[in-house]
């Protein structure tokens, strides 16, 4: 039998490759897109890719801070595809700015795209995991979410927020077999790392114990593994992926 699992935001970045990855590793995956527009414009190239490693793959559309839309989304995946063995939470946007400066609105936006999205998907996809008796839940939080940056309160408080779920729910989850990990990326070049301009880039740099930026392959890697067999006595952890990232 094959596994089905739903990435989200898995159009580009550290979610494409993780969609990818797993397509590799034989599972159908439901790749997650913001939108409609945004299955036209990377979406469909993704699934493409996914199904020349002979599994299903198919784009669903929808804003993963929204309920109702996760909602929709989880139940047409079912639909698809008959049952959800893996999720894996990855979708995220920064809005950085210092405290005294950050708008309401750039808070609001970061803990519903970051947080309130894992509260969504976790619900929706853990209930139909929870009648299954089995299931695994990889979380992408973030090294942010562990020792805090300067300018980015919104995003370490999202990312703290996902791995104090993330060990809640593997305890609530645990004893119908499934388990609930976090992954915390340091840097990793992405379209969202792309946006830091050179000083801060080689500012970061100096602080990583192995000198180089991380890829998203190697957090796909990660997660794999989390999703595995091998994997199966782990629940409830947060592993860095960071080269030795120090904050
Ligand atoms: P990215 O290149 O910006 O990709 C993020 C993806 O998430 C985008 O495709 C985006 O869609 C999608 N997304 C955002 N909000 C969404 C929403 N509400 N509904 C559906 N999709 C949504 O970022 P990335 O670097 O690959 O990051 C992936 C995850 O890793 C994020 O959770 C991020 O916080 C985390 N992370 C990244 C790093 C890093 O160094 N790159 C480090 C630590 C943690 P659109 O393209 O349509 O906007």
């Amino acid at each position: 039998m094959a596994y089905t699992a739903i990435v989200t935001g898995a159009v580009q970045g550290i979610g494409a490759q993780i969609a990818l990855r797993l397509a590799k590793d034989g599972i159908n995956v439901a790749i997650n897109c913001r939108s409609a527009a945004r299955i036209e414009n990377g979406g469909n190239q993704i699934a493409q890719k996914c199904r020349e490693y002979g599994v299903l793959a198919e784009c669903f559309a929808a804003d993963v801070s929204d309920y109702d839309q996760c909602s929709a989304m989880v139940d047409e995946v079912k639909k698809k595809f008959g049952r959800i063995d893996f999720l894996v939470n990855n979708a995220g946007i920064t809005s950085d700015g210092l405290l005294v400066r950050m708008s309401e609105d750039s808070y609001d936006k970061v803990i519903a795209a970051n947080q309130k999205s894992v509260f969504n998907m976790m619900k929706l996809v853990g209930s139909v995991m929870m009648r299954q008796k089995s299931g695994r839940i990889v979380n992408i939080a973030s090294v942010i979410g562990i020792y805090g940056n300067a300018g980015q309160a919104n995003y370490a408080a999202s990312k703290a927020a996902v791995i104090a779920m993330t060990r809640s729910v593997s305890k609530e989850l645990g004893s119908r077999g499934i388990t609930v990990n976090a992954v915390a990326p340091g840097f990793i070049e992405t379209p969202m790392t792309d946006a830091l301009t050179d000083d801060q880039k080689k500012a970061i740099l100096d602080r990583i114990s192995l000198r180089r930026y991380g890829k998203a392959e190697e957090v796909a890697g990660v997660v794999s593994f989390l999703l595995s067999e091998d994997a199966a006595y782990i629940t409830g952890q947060t592993i860095e992926i960071s080269g030795g990232l120090s904050m």
